[in-house]
Order: structure tokens, then C-alpha cells, then sequence
């Protein structure tokens, strides 16, 4: 028995490595969204994420800002 006899191990872990889809952006994808349970999930981060509720915006606006004081 090799490495090589697991391929199927491989693949599934590739399917886990998603980073944002934004341009540029090299933050890692934790926030996925699928328009029906047939289509492909999409990745962004927290920041990028174009579903958030308006709940999470205000959290986002809150930590960009504290983030600003501090620098
Ligand atoms: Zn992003």
C-alpha cells in the first residue's frame, strides 16, 4: 500500500480549500453561499461576503473602524 493508491483521499480534500473569490483578495473563504442546492457553493471572506445580514454588516463596520483607531 502507497500514497498513491489514494487518490479519492486527495480529491476530497481539495474541495475544502477555498479562498475568497473577490480579486485580489487572499483571505480565506469561511462564508459560502448557493443560489439553489444545485449550483456550485461560492467562497468569500467575512468581509467580501455579498449575503450578510444587516446584523453582520453593522458588526463588520464596527471592527473596520476599531481596526482604523488603532492604526
Ligand atoms: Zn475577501
Amino acid at each position: 500500500m502507497s500514497d498513491i493508491d489514494r487518490p479519492a483521499l486527495t480529491k476530497a480534500a481539495l474541495m475544502y480549500v477555498h479562498y475568497c473569490e473577490e480579486a485580489g483578495c487572499k483571505e480565506w473563504g469561511g462564508w459560502g453561499n448557493a443560489p439553489s442546492p444545485a449550483a456550485a457553493t461560492r467562497w468569500w471572506c467575512f468581509e467580501h461576503f455579498p449575503h450578510k445580514s444587516y446584523e453582520q454588516e453593522q458588526a463588520l463596520r464596527r471592527k473596520l473602524e476599531a481596526a482604523e483607531h488603532r492604526a
